[in-house]
């Protein structure tokens, strides 16, 4: 840099010293009333696109291992402060999840104010206001009692300690294989079945119609539980048709017709197999909606799988024997969920894909 920087930023209500959280921090010099500006967060006025640039940069080096601190602020519409500079003392500044300031603006600038009253030699802190985005890169070390462990903004803690939660009953559902099944070890995922999709789904099939709909279900990934809810609804005979749970290729292939190269190929995990496994089972069970779900329930690193991840279909049977079968499907990804959620949440999405496909034209 050509030009001089300036002296470091001072305040008479701050003062620097190694923190206990993280480097060093900045701690109240005297007893801060609350409302007080205790020093403005300066540094380099960006545009946007450079703000991007750097921000791209840190995650960069993030990746390579380093520590990626954020130092990018918006100032307003047009530009961003890169806080990253010798002389922005405010940079010092720790976060917390039970912060003692929060960032205001104020004067054309960005300030540190104090959110309540302060006393002489506390650490002063805010809430970085991190998005829920990669938020395992940032450990919090606040030592609030209300910390989620991450820095993230308030809004969001909620997601982690839900991973947590249930990283954690996955691990002890694991230790007690063979004799918990997983949905014991869970805050019940059955209390997240919508019992309204459930009575929606029927009403598409019956509501209107000399001759119902019928429905029939193959199912690999959802084991059995899309038939299981469709059995719950009174009257269920009149439409559904039943269904077939198939985990290995042969059953696939003998009960349900899939092509046995394809499904090889891809470890019978793929929108054509979904769609296969749909047709089969509405021609097996004579069906004229055939349902199917098919993917991994959990990371599976024989086949690479990180991210547990799944697709369904569901086909239709065209009103002449002229026309075509109407397929849908769709993918349903689950990062950070434990067998047993993803599978609860494929099969909600299927629900809701049964109520939109066969809702009557015109009416979505
Ligand atoms: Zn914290």
């Amino acid at each position: 840099m050509s030009k001089k920087s300036p002296q470091p930023t001072t305040s008479p209500w701050a003062r620097r010293a190694n923190s206990t959280v993280h480097g060093y921090g900045l701690y109240a010099a005297k007893d801060i009333p609350k409302g007080t500006r205790v020093i403005e967060y300066v540094g380099e006025k960006i545009s946007k696109a450079e703000s991007d640039r750097r921000d791209e940069e840190r995650r960069a080096r993030q990746e390579a291992g380093d520590d990626g601190c954020v130092y990018l602020f918006e100032l307003n519409e047009r530009f961003d402060i890169d806080g990253d500079v010798a002389w922005n003392t405010a940079r010092l500044i720790n976060h917390s999840c039970d912060p003692n300031c929060e960032t205001e603006y104020a004067k054309g600038g960005i300030w540190i104010s104090a959110l309540r009253d302060i006393a002489a030699g506390e650490e002063l802190n805010y809430d970085y206001g991190f998005d829920w985005d990669n938020w395992q890169d940032h450990p919090c070390r606040c030592g609030a009692p209300t910390c989620c462990g991450y820095i993230l903004k308030k809004s969001q803690r909620w997601r982690v300690r839900r991973a947590l939660a249930q990283a954690k009953a996955e691990k002890k559902g694991k230790t007690v294989e063979g004799k918990k099944a997983d949905f014991l070890t869970e805050a019940s995922p059955w209390a997240r079945v919508k019992w309204g999709d459930i009575l929606r789904v029927k009403a598409r099939c019956t509501t209107g119609r000399k001759t119902p709909r019928t429905l029939a279900i193959a199912e690999s990934l959802t084991s059995g539980q899309l038939q299981a809810r469709i059995g719950l609804v009174s009257g269920a005979s009149r439409f559904f048709r039943g269904g077939i749970t198939a985990y290995t290729l042969d059953a696939k292939v003998n009960l349900l017709g899939v092509n046995r190269s394809e499904a090889k190929a891809c470890n019978a995990v793929s929108p054509a197999i979904a769609e296969q496994m749909a047709r089969g089972v509405a021609k097996t069970l004579g069906a004229t909606v055939g349902v199917a779900t098919t993917g991994y329930a959990e990371p599976d690193p024989d086949h690479g799988v990180e991210t547990p991840y799944a697709f369904w279909a569901i086909v239709v049977k065209p009103p002449s024997s002229r026309g075509r079968w109407k397929v849908t499907t769709g993918k349903v990804t689950g990062r950070n969920l434990t067998r047993v959620a993803m599978q609860v949440k494929v099969a909600n999405k299927v629900m809701r894909a049964l109520i939109d496909v066969l809702a009557p034209a015109g009416s979505r």
